[in-house]
This record gives structure tokens, C-alpha cells and sequence, in this order.
């Protein structure tokens, strides 16, 4: 059987491959300076990682999950987690309680690899999740008791040799969770033999060479993040630089010039706040080095595109994916002429379409459901613990993205927006479920409705309308503490930017309220067949 292990590929066979001592992370931390870790230092660090893991009694199967911001731990430890052939679950670090807690519940997670500062902000949690058997925190030099344990006193004295069980494509890997229009969010499972196409896509699409510097500014929380900033890249032996700073336009731009980037990979917000500070960056930095630029989780406007032509010199790429695709699916690359708001068209080997009805539209500029042929091996294989979610997802030999989109005569794909509710801001999809959720806690709120709204920075803004108890007035107080329950519950990405206070909210007879109408609303158009509404 042909070993599909993805850390495999990312450390050991690398190293057989030449690539030992070549640089595979360049950390960066908060104050610029950088620390190199090799294609055998990653594999060794992984493997002390696995014996770790394993001396514990976890092993194939073992849901983990990473607690963590960006620092090297986040990446041994993941690189670990898929030796042993355990499930790899990855959290943004700015989840609050309630986000970490549904999917470490509903996942059955056994493991959690943290710091003492999230550890903190979870601690009222950890008696709802009693499967939850050992909690591994990196800046702990004690252990506190039987499951609250020192990662680095675990670690020390570990071997870095690590055999690796030959691992079958189908075996689970990654876990990521993604909101929908309804519900909890949805854990994403994808596998080992995920492999290929994510290789292929860097190969394809990024187009990195050998000595290529590339950096991917994805969270490892979302599965730009994992593919793109973490297994593909060095499945193929490339460096790549990762930041531990915050981001300003300072920042980014210094990283780029001392690393001498050759490849970015990044996304339209982080863009748009670059555009507005121009003055910070024109003729400041060096980015000679620099070849191309990369983009992904939202549409990149023609703006962006100009702009990064005008200023910086260079061409930038959008990239159109999603955490079931686990890869690249729509893209423009160097090679292929783009046309600016076009998200470009269809990897090798995929066949997209868009449908009406359910039926494929043949006619070119018909707006419909953007669909894409089974049969990529990067897709995911399941919704954990929700298979109906998961059938209904697919029209036969279809899978539907939940995205609309339109072709053009030249079969260039352009996105129109989403097919459901879900609330893209700054990239990264918010459930209006989740919002709602943590907006009727507020004693003060009865009722709410949380639509998507088109947002000049940040593509999509969070918009609540609300209806207050008797006697509750909306003043600032009350939008601060809003804020505040939804940034310690779910995470400041959630936050409404935005609250319309209603008396009433429409519903329909079975008393659901009609975002849609809402929305038509706020956006000042035609509300449709409103005939289910109620009296
Ligand atoms: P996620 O699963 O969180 O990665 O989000 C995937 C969704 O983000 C897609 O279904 C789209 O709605 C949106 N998205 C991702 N990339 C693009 C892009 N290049 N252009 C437009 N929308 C995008």
C-alpha cells in the first residue's frame, strides 16, 4: 500500500529526498526575529510529538484539537497528530467559549493542546466536556492535576524517532468546522488521500519553485490555513515563512522585505486595509523580491487588483475554494489571462457548473447554485455526527457549494454570493444561528434576526435587528456589552457591525423568522412573496 501519511510527506520524505537541511518554517515572532527550523528539524520535532501522544495512550483515530495562535508548537504538534493517524481538529485562537465548547463536544474530543491565556478563558467549560480526558498546555511547567498537563515536561526527553504505520488514503486527518445558515456549525472531515490535489494545486496554481520564500498569512484555523500554510507546501519542500506579530501594514510590509517573500498568499480585507494606508507603504519597502501574489475567501474586487498592480508592481491571482473543497477549485494563475472580478475558472481535473432548479444551465451568464463534479480527492468525506446534512449536499454526481455564481461565453466563473445565509466577513463564514444564539442570552433582547450586509472593508458586515424586552433601552452600554457576550462566546469576527432595533420581526406561520425579508429590506429591495407570512 502506498504510504499517504501527510506528515510523511511534509517531514520524512523530504529529508530522503535531499531536503534535510534545507529551511522548511522561518518563524518570525512578534519582534522580528527568526528562528529556523529544517525538513529534519520538523521531522524530529513532529516525531517527539507523536511518542508523546502516544506514551499517553492516544493513538489512530484520537480527536485533538489546537488551541493555539500562530508559534511553532501549533505546527510539530499537527505534523504529530497525523503520524499517529489521529484526527488533527483546528480552532482560530479568537474563539470564545462557546465556539471552542460545540465543537469540542460535538466532536468527541479527547485531547486539547492550549496556552495558560485561552486555557483561562475556557476554564468554565471544561466540567460540560467530560470525554475531554487531557488538556496540553504549552507554557505550563508543572502539571496542574491528572488532565490539566505541562506540554513542554511531556515533550522533554522524548525520542525523535517515530515510525510511522503505513497510512491507507482513506484515513482521517483534518477537522475544520464551517457555519451554515441553521444549526451549530458543521465539522468538516477531510483525509490522508486529500493529498494529491492540494499537491497539485501548489504545483499548478502557486507555481512554487525550489527556492521560493512563501507565506501564507492564513490562520491554521481555517483550512486555508492547514492547506495552503501547512501540509501542501511542505509536502513539496518548500519554505515557508510563518509570522507570530500582529497585523499592521508595518508589520507585513517589513516581513516581506527582511524575508525577502517571493510568494504571498493572502486575502482581499487584509488588502483593503493595506489600500487605505498606501501612504505607510509607497517607496517605503524593498519588495524587490517579490514575484506574485495570491488571493482567497472572498471576491477580489478589480480595485484590489489595479491597486496591486499600481503600487506594488505586481500581478495577484484569486483563488476560489472552500473548507469541504479542502483545495483550489476556481482560479486565475500566472499563464492564464485574468479578468478582473472573475474568480477564474476550474482547477485540472474539476468540472464546475452553475444550475437552476437542479438542472445544469447551458446558456452562458445564467445566474445559478455553483456546482462541482464528485471525484476530487481533496473533498471532504463527511459532516461529523450529521450524514443527512451531508447527503443533501450533493445532486447525484454533483456536490453543491451553497455558492451562486455565473459562467461567461469564455468560461470564466464569477461569484455572485452565497445561496443561504451564512454571513462572509473578512473571509471567514459566520453562521447568523451562532449570533442569534448569543444575542437572545442578553436579558434585554426577545427577539433576533441576523442578515449579511454588503461591507466596503470587510466585504460583508454582521446587521442584527433586534426587539428589546418592555422597558429595555438600546444605548451604547447595551451594544458594548453586546460586543463584548459575543466576543467571549463566540469571537470578535461575530460581532454585529451593525443593530436596527424593531418592534416586530416577520415571520412565517410556523413562526421562523424571514431573513430574507429582512434583508431585501436593508438592502431596498423588492421583498417577493412574502404570502407565508404571518397576520
Ligand atoms: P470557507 O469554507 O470558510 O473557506 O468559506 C468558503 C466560502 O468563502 C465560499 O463558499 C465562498 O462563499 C467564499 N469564498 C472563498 N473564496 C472566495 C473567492 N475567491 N471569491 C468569492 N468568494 C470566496
Amino acid at each position: 500500500m502506498p504510504d499517504m501519511n501527510i506528515a510523511s510527506h511534509c517531514t520524512r520524505l523530504q529529508c530522503q529526498a535531499g531536503r534535510a537541511e534545507k529551511i522548511a518554517l522561518r518563524w518570525v515572532d512578534a519582534d522580528f526575529q527568526p528562528t529556523d527550523y529544517t525538513f529534519a528539524d520538523l521531522e524530529r520535532e513532529s516525531n517527539r510529538c507523536a511518542n508523546a501522544f502516544a506514551g499517553l495512550g492516544f493513538g489512530k483515530g484520537t480527536r485533538f484539537f489546537i488551541y493555539l495562535p500562530a508559534q511553532p508548537e501549533v505546527y510539530f504538534a499537527f505534523l504529530g497528530i497525523l503520524k499517529l493517524q489521529a484526527i488533527a481538529g483546528m480552532l482560530f485562537s479568537n474563539f470564545g467559549k462557546q465556539a471552542v465548547q460545540d465543537r469540542l463536544a460535538d466532536a468527541g474530543a479527547q485531547v486539547l493542546i492550549t496556552k495558560q491565556g485561552l486555557l483561562r478563558r475556557i476554564r468554565d467549560i471544561l466540567p460540560e466536556l467530560p470525554v475531554l480526558q487531557t488538556i496540553l498546555v504549552t507554557d505550563l511547567e508543572e502539571d496542574e492535576d491528572q488532565r490539566i498537563r505541562s506540554y513542554p515536561k511531556l515533550l522533554a526527553g522524548q525520542s525523535t524517532a517515530f515510525t510511522v504505520e503505513p497510512t491507507a488514503p482513506e484515513t482521517p486527518s483534518v477537522l475544520h468546522y464551517t457555519s451554515g445558515s441553521t444549526g451549530k456549525p458543521k465539522g468538516v472531515l477531510h483525509i490522508h488521500g486529500g493529498l494529491p490535489h492540494q499537491q497539485m494545486t501548489v504545483r499548478e496554481i502557486l507555481q512554487l519553485a525550489e527556492d521560493d520564500i512563501y507565506w501564507c498569512t492564513a490562520d491554521h484555523g481555517w483550512v486555508t490555513g492547514t492547506t495552503y500554510g501547512i501540509t501542501a507546501p511542505w509536502s513539496l519542500g518548500h519554505t515557508m515563512v510563518h509570522f507570530g506579530g500582529n497585523f499592521n501594514t508595518e508589520n507585513w510590509f517589513r516581513l516581506l522585505q527582511e524575508q525577502r517573500i517571493t510568494v504571498w498568499y493572502t486575502a482581499p480585507t487584509a488588502l483593503r486595509m493595506l489600500m487605505r494606508e498606501e501612504d505607510k507603504i509607497k517607496g517605503q519597502f524593498d519588495l524587490s523580491a517579490l514575484k506574485r501574489m495570491y488571493s482567497v475567501g472572498e471576491p477580489l474586487n478589480p480595485e484590489i487588483i489595479q491597486w496591486v498592480r499600481r503600487t506594488l508592481d505586481k500581478d495577484i491571482y484569486d483563488t476560489w475554494f472552500q473548507t469541504e473543497t479542502g483545495g483550489h477549485m476556481i482560479v486565475n494563475r500566472p499563464g492564464m489571462p485574468v479578468r478582473p472580478g472573475s474568480m477564474g475558472k476550474p482547477v485540472r481535473g474539476t468540472a464546475a457548473a452553475v444550475a437552476v432548479d437542479g438542472v445544469i444551465a447551458e446558456q452562458p451568464e445564467t445566474v445559478g447554485a455553483l456546482w462541482l463534479r464528485k471525484g476530487w480527492d481533496s473533498m471532504f468525506v463527511e459532516y461529523l455526527n450529521m450524514p443527512d446534512a451531508y447527503r443533501s449536499k450533493f445532486h447525484g454526481d454533483w456536490y453543491d457549494t451553497g455558492d451562486l455564481a455565473k459562467i461567461d461565453s469564455d468560461g470564466y466563473f464569477w461569484f455572485i454570493g452565497r445561496n443561504d445565509d451564512v454571513i462572509n466577513p473578512s473571509g471567514h463564514l459566520v453562521g447568523p444561528f451562532e449570533v442569534e444564539s448569543a444575542l437572545l442570552e442578553m436579558p434585554e433582547i426577545v427577539d433576533v434576526a441576523v442578515i449579511g450586509a454588503p461591507d466596503p472593508l470587510l466585504y460583508e458586515k454582521i446587521v442584527a435587528y433586534i426587539t428589546l424586552k418592555e422597558g429595555a433601552v438600546w444605548d451604547r452600554k447595551l451594544e458594548l456589552r453586546c460586543r463584548i457576550h459575543i466576543t467571549n462566546r463566540i469571537s470578535p469576527i461575530a460581532v454585529p457591525g451593525e443593530y436596527i432595533v424593531r418592534d416586530r420581526l416577520p415571520k412565517n406561520r410556523s413562526g421562523k423568522i424571514m431573513r430574507r425579508v429582512l434583508k431585501a429590506e436593508y438592502l431596498g429591495q423588492d421583498v417577493g412573496d412574502i404570502s407565508t407570512l404571518e397576520d
